[in-house]
């Protein structure tokens, strides 16, 4: 089966837009929802896996110099909507939590690349942690619009960090929670529910995001599924978003070819059996 990139579309034109935000507020105790109304049409050109550079504000005595980079969580159906799930870490996310709805934000993107999807999948099998959930939601929505059954095993630290209804927006899926608290989310729990759920219900797609355990344990598993289509989108420390820099490079590893990519710009979705650990220096 033939995939293709996610949503579609041509390679568009990275450019900086003015926002208004138009709504802004807590989904729990450590993220925040926020939904902003662009300048010019933005929707049609952003892609699943996508990113965008945020200019967070000047707040708290907190002056964030570099862009912070941040997965679309979703866009449209107005041309001008994107949407962002972010948790309220540092300098830069605790000045934009202060945004007030009605004021401003400048955003640079869309950047990296998309996710490979075919609508001809029976089944995708997503595996998130944390925020990556907001990666892969708009995903999820996708699969969901073209009839494509999704399993999502979510890991969370406990039940009120899940954010199962955020993660769905109102698709349906077979849901497998597990959790710091009660030990379920151990590496030995996931790699023997993620074995049964690939013998069970034989998935075309695994997706992950968000985690370096639930990466290394993927690729493990996958090691045994060499049909099975896998990828994850990276969350590496950058600066400048765009391939100049060179701060986010990784190490990947294609068929014996080593190469160290750029997360930001040959990402942030790499094929998960490519990835290589992270490489001690000296
Ligand atoms: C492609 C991509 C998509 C992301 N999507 C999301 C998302 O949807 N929601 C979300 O909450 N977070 C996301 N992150 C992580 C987010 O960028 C960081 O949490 C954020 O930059 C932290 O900024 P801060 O100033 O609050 O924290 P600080 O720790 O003060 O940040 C200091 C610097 O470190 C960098 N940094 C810190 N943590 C990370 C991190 N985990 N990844 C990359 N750089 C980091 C920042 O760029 C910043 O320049 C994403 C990261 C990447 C690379």
């Amino acid at each position: 089966m033939s995939a293709s990139p996610c949503c579609g579309g041509t390679a568009a034109t990275v450019a900086s837009y003015r926002c208004r935000v138009a709504e802004h507020y807590w989904v729990n105790q450590r993220y925040k929802y926020i939904r902003l109304e662009a300048d010019a049409p933005i929707a049609p050109i952003t892609k699943a896996g996508q990113f965008y550079q945020l200019k967070c504000p000047t707040a708290l005595g907190h002056e964030p110099f570099l862009l912070r980079p941040m997965s679309v969580y979703g866009a449209g159906p107005e041309e001008n909507r994107i949407e962002f799930l972010y948790n309220v870490t540092g300098v830069g996310t605790k000045a934009m939590a202060t945004l007030p709805e009605g004021g401003y934000m400048d955003i640079v993107g869309p950047l990296g690349n998309t996710f490979t999807f075919n609508a001809r999948y029976r089944r995708i099998l997503v595996v998130a942690r944390g925020v990556g959930l907001a990666t892969m939601a708009p995903l999820i929505k996708e699969a969901s619009r073209a009839g494509v059954e999704i399993t999502a095993v979510m890991s969370a630290r406990s039940p009120a960090d899940l954010m199962e209804k955020e993660f769905l927006r109102g698709a349906t899926a077979d849901v497998r929670s597990v959790f710091d608290a009660d030990g379920s989310s151990s590496v030995e729990a996931v790699d023997g529910l993620i074995r049964k759920l690939i013998e069970e219900q034989r998935p075309n797609a695994v997706y992950t995001c968000g985690s370096q355990r639930l990466l290394m344990l993927l690729q493990r598993v996958l090691s045994d599924y060499p049909h099975i289509t896998a990828e994850v989108a990276m969350e590496q420390h950058m600066a400048c978003g765009m391939g100049v820099c060179l701060s986010c490079v990784r190490m990947f590893d294609s068929d014996g070819d080593r190469r160290f990519l750029r997360v930001c710009r040959e990402g942030p979705v790499f094929p998960i059996r490519e990835v290589v650990g992270e490489v001690e220096f000296g």
